[in-house]
């Protein structure tokens, strides 16, 4: 038996005869809202984690957070060579609120109950679930070798679904101790349930309000309809400018620059997104495919929109409008050029009128690795051989995540595969992981670890 059928031997094991169940249900049990501020997210750390990787031979570190929004972090390390190459992971602890009252009657948010073919609990997908996987099966490879051939550094924080307080900041200021030669690391969705997903990066988003405010007050619109601007009507012709009636952006400079015949086609290769609910093809850049619509294009969209009082409306003319907006956008897309660009094409269009107050001080960056690095092959073709299928890579995902601490901060190749799906029902009631995407993924991810232990050169 090779090395890795002993490991992912060892890995089944634990899996089939409910090691795996027991254990996470000790991790959905802690409380760990992150918005709620009267549980003491630190004892995940105290009294989950650290004990597991203490007995795997890391040295824990809980570290200080400067930002005050947010908790500590918690660093662990084994080192086994300096020599060796180092892989930097990460994994969240906090999870977003239980909304105990919403679940299935026969379903609570901190007990881990099994039913229809899946794991239920707050955490389970998002993220105690995924980075749980992850260290099972480091310790399935360490179980049967006592060693792992590599150097492994893991960065936890309790605070990503507030939005990662103080996460970018602790990276600049711990390149040193961050040091490795590539980052892998899971969470988010699959794409389908039944293949594993690696993807590189994420779209970026940057969010703007648009006004119009003509004047205090409201006035009667029998004595001044015809004769006083309507804000509302500004705003809506403003906005309706920006893209056309399907969504296609219309000002230039907005438009990115990456989407190259390779990144074409490595998006013809996948499956469309599993959402659950109807699409609308008939939505978005008309030339593209729906897949190139979302991971590979930039989108545009109103979050909310209010002029006068919707729940008691006045027979009068608001004198204010105002609508919240939102450009995500993809890699090769000029970021410090998009609030100018705005500015500029409202200008020309005749809409001096209408003011821009940009709401997020930093946005979030776009990311996606080179589809060339040789760190995402030796990830790809490990996947592809343990699990006998054709992995569905995504150069980055639709939506956001603090990828650019890892990308740009400590410049690694970021590679994420994520062991959930898109139905999970993370951030709502009956948060699930199905029990085949947790056995599939932690024996794909024992065989990657015993990959890199054998592997001479990556
Ligand atoms: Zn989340």
């Amino acid at each position: 038996m090779t090395l890795k059928d002993k490991a992912v031997q060892h890995a089944s094991h634990y899996f089939d005869e409910g090691g795996f169940k027991k254990d996470l249900s000790e991790l959905i049990a802690v409380k760990t809202e992150s918005q709620n501020q009267k549980y003491n997210l630190k004892n995940y750390y105290k009294n989950n984690i650290i004990p597991m990787l203490t007995e795997m031979g890391f040295k824990c570190n809980i570290m200080k957070n400067s930002s005050p929004e947010s908790n500590v972090f918690l660093f662990a390390e084994r080192i086994e060579n300096h020599n060796f190459k180092t892989i930097l992971t990460y994994g969240h602890g906090d999870v977003v609120l239980g909304q105990d009252e919403s679940w299935e009657d026969d379903l609570t948010p901190y007990k881990l109950i099994e039913k229809d073919g899946s794991f239920y609990g707050r955490g389970t997908a998002d993220n105690k679930g995924q980075h749980f996987i992850n260290i099972k099966a480091l310790n399935s490879l360490l179980s049967v070798q006592n060693k792992l051939g590599f150097n492994y550094k893991i960065l936890f924080e309790m605070g990503e679904e507030i939005g990662s307080p103080g996460l970018k900041l602790f990276c600049e200021k711990n390149k040193e101790k961050l040091k490795a030669d590539v980052f892998i690391a899971s969470d988010g969705p699959r794409i389908s349930q039944k293949t594993p997903t690696i993807f590189t990066g994420s779209r970026g988003g940057i969010n703007f309000d648009l006004s119009v405010s003509l004047r205090d007050g409201a006035h009667h619109s029998g004595n001044f309809g015809g004769i006083l601007k309507d804000p509302s009507i500004i705003l809506s012709h403003a906005i309706a400018s920006i893209t056309d009636a399907r969504g296609q952006i219309n000002i230039k400079d907005w438009l990115p620059t990456s989407l190259t015949p390779k990144i074409k086609q490595i998006l013809s290769e996948l499956p469309l997104v599993d959402a659950g609910f109807k699409l609308d093809p008939d939505w978005g850049q008309i030339e593209l495919t729906m897949s190139e619509r979302v991971f590979g294009w930039n989108s545009f969209c109103v979050l909310a929109m209010i002029s006068g009082e919707p729940n008691a409306p006045l027979n009068a003319i608001s004198g204010y409008a105002k609508a919240t907006c939102q450009l995500r956008f993809v890699v090769g897309t000029d970021v410090k050029n998009i609030i100018p660009a705005l500015r500029k094409y409202l200008d020309d269009h005749g809409f001096e009128d209408v003011d821009i107050h940009k709401t997020d001080m930093n946005p979030f960056p776009a990311t996606r690795l080179d589809m060339n690095d040789p760190w995402l092959s030796f990830v790809k073709k490990s996947l592809e051989s343990s699990t006998n299928l054709k992995i569905d890579l995504l150069p980055n995902l639709g939506g956001s995540l603090p990828n650019d601490c890892f990308a740009e901060v400590l410049n690694l190749p970021t590679i994420w595969i994520p062991h959930s799906y898109a139905g999970c029902s993370q951030h709502s009631p009956n948060e699930h992981l199905p029990i085949a995407i947790a056995r599939q993924a932690l024996l794909c991810m024992t065989s990657l670890f015993a990959d890199l232990s054998t592997s001479e050169k990556v």
